[in-house]
């Protein structure tokens, strides 16, 4: 049985995790140019950077969007009618906006399909319709809106629908929030936000004091919801994260491609397949998870009430260059890691390989004890590998 495709959408932080997600799979990426986006803290894309990122992706039938969601002063959208040209030029798929100023300057000089940001906070028909009448084609709701209230918008519009589905949630109304603004001078919606929600908080009642982290949120996964998304008609399925790492975008991209890939030939996933993949999804850094507001309102259980701990059991070890069947695999080594040292290879598709880090040789053929960042290291040929796959071991 054939399902209606949700196409996948992931988050490239840079060129090289552009690669990295398009190669494990995502239909669709969003990434930012040097202004315009909200995350200046990204390593963002110089517009070279982006022709050749579009190329990539383009070449392999996956659309690229690109973020202009900032709200912009009046000097900052002088700026932008020289960037949508280029924009136009390099033919990317689409811009995200927020900004009123930005989708009339958008509409009035190209023909670039436009998808409103989650920060324009759209969360019922109404909105959805009179943004459509100014020419938008594609709502990314707020974080606050359910699939099936996303579904009645979608059916009420006629416009394409996005929602998230996986990664780090805001516990303010889709990041329109200015507490970082006030009290580090760092504007979030400029890409500065100092995740203050994140913090410790003293609270002081009448009759006692308490120490909390009561705004921080965990973080949102749906891969147990991807029916759903099917069964509303939800036309995209987006993956927060373009400061994560690679190991981060390459996990997510495929547990998420695996699932709706089965889904679209089985019409199901087994509870085993879904355990199976968030197990997958537990082994990238993450606070714990929740569903947040896809089936139900979230409530306290979404409040991640700990200190921030960046402790997972799983490292990027590396990125593999070339191979030589049979022969061995040319590694470029990202974090550290021992001969003998369990390692785990994540080709494109298939399930993850476990293999030992032995021998292990620099690229010259001595045989080294332990691999640092910057190294290029031979390792014992695994079938199946591929160039960009990713390899990972456990935290040291
Ligand atoms: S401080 Fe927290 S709630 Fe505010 S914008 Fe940053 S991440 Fe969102």
């Amino acid at each position: 049985m054939t399902q209606r495709i949700v196409e996948l959408l992931a988050p490239a932080g840079n060129l090289e995790k552009l690669k990295v997600t398009v190669s494990y799979g995502c239909d669709a990426v969003y990434l930012g140019g040097e202004k315009f986006g909200l995350r200046s803290a990204a390593d963002n894309f110089i517009n070279s950077e982006l022709a050749e990122g579009v190329k990539f992706a383009h070449d392999r039938s996956v659309k690229v969007y690109v973020v202009l969601n900032s709200f912009l002063y009046d000097r900052d959208l002088k700026e932008l009618p020289e960037f949508l040209i280029f924009l136009e030029k390099v033919r990317v798929d689409a811009v995200i906006i927020s900004d009123l100023g930005v989708l009339k300057t958008v509409k009035e000089l190209t023909n670039i399909p436009i998808h409103l940001s989650t920060q324009a906070s759209c969360l019922n028909v109404e909105a959805g319709k009179l943004w459509k009448k100014m020419g938008v084609k594609r709502l990314i709701l707020g974080r606050e809106v359910s699939i099936a209230e996303a579904s009645k918008i979608k059916k009420a519009t006629g416009l394409e629908i996005e929602l998230f589905i996986h990664g780090s949630l805001c516990m303010a109304y889709s990041g329109n929030c200015v507490i970082s603004n006030y009290t580090m001078g760092r504007d979030s919606n400029r890409g500065g936000c100092a995740h203050n929600c994140r913090f410790e908080y003293s609270l002081d009642f009448k009759d006692k004091k308490e120490n909390s982290f009561f705004m921080s949120s965990k973080d949102l996964m749906g891969i147990a919801q991807v029916p759903e998304f099917f069964s509303h008609g939800i036309d995209s399925v987006k993956v927060e994260g373009r400061m994560k790492t690679h190991l981060y975008v390459g996990t997510i991209t495929k547990a998420y491609k695996r699932a709706i890939s089965h889904y679209e030939k089985n019409a199901s996933l087994s509870p085993a397949m879904i355990a199976e993949l968030e197990g997958e999804l537990r082994k990238v850094s993450h606070r714990d998870y929740t569903e947040g507001n896809l089936t139900k309102r979230a409530d306290e259980y979404s409040i991640f009430d700990k200190r921030e701990h960046l402790d997972v059991d799983y490292m990027f070890v590396g990125q593999v260059v070339e191979t030589k069947m049979g022969e061995h695999i040319l590694m470029e080594v990202r974090n550290p890691f021992f001969q003998n040292d369990q390692l785990e290879l994540l080709p494109f598709s298939e399930k993850e390989k476990t293999f030992k880090a032995f021998p292990l040789e620099n690229i010259l053929g001595e045989v080294v004890e332990k691999a640092h960042p910057g190294m290029l290291v031979k390792l014992p040929y695994v079938e199946g590998v591929e160039n960009l796959n990713l390899i990972r071991g456990r935290s040291l």
